[in-house]
């Protein structure tokens, strides 16, 4: 049975209602080019299962998709010539998520491609590190 979702773009890719440039394939996963990429061969890999976040998956269908990472990560930076990559996912419209059907961005990156880096972190004290350990081990 399909679990498609009658306005998801996605799940119209995955039906073939909506074209794409597809770049892998198989049973459970299509990876296709962004339509507005941040980068020369940016990915959007996606499980053919409709859910919308990364939570609504079972292990396998989120095995499935991380499976391709590595070999479509090799193809795409032969392709393009890129020396690395980001792997991207967001859950939630507060952490950017446009399109509410799960997807994996894989965004090469060259030296000049003007994306940059931030990553805003703040050093922890070790006991605030062990609280909130526990507080996420009480969770069941
Ligand atoms: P996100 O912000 O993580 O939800 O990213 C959704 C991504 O899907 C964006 O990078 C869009 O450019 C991309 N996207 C949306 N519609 C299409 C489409 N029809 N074909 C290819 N990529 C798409």
């Amino acid at each position: 049975m399909s679990s498609a979702v009658a306005d998801c773009v996605f799940c119209k890719i995955v039906a073939g209602e909506i074209p794409c440039q597809r770049v892998f394939e198989n049973e459970h996963v299509l990876a296709f080019l962004d339509i507005n990429p941040l980068s020369e061969g940016h990915t959007v890999v996606i499980p053919k299962v409709h859910a919308e976040r990364l939570e609504g998956l079972d292990a396998s269908q989120t095995a499935e998709l991380a499976r391709c990472f590595g070999t479509l990560a090799t193809k795409l930076m032969q392709a393009t010539g890129a020396g690395a990559y980001n792997v991207l996912q967001n859950n939630g419209a507060l952490a950017g998520q446009v399109v509410p059907h799960v997807h994996f961005h894989l965004i090469p990156r060259r030296p000049d491609d003007g994306l940059g880096y931030r990553w805003n972190a703040k050093q922890a004290p070790p006991e605030e590190l062990e609280n909130l350990r526990a507080r996420i081990e009480a969770v069941s």
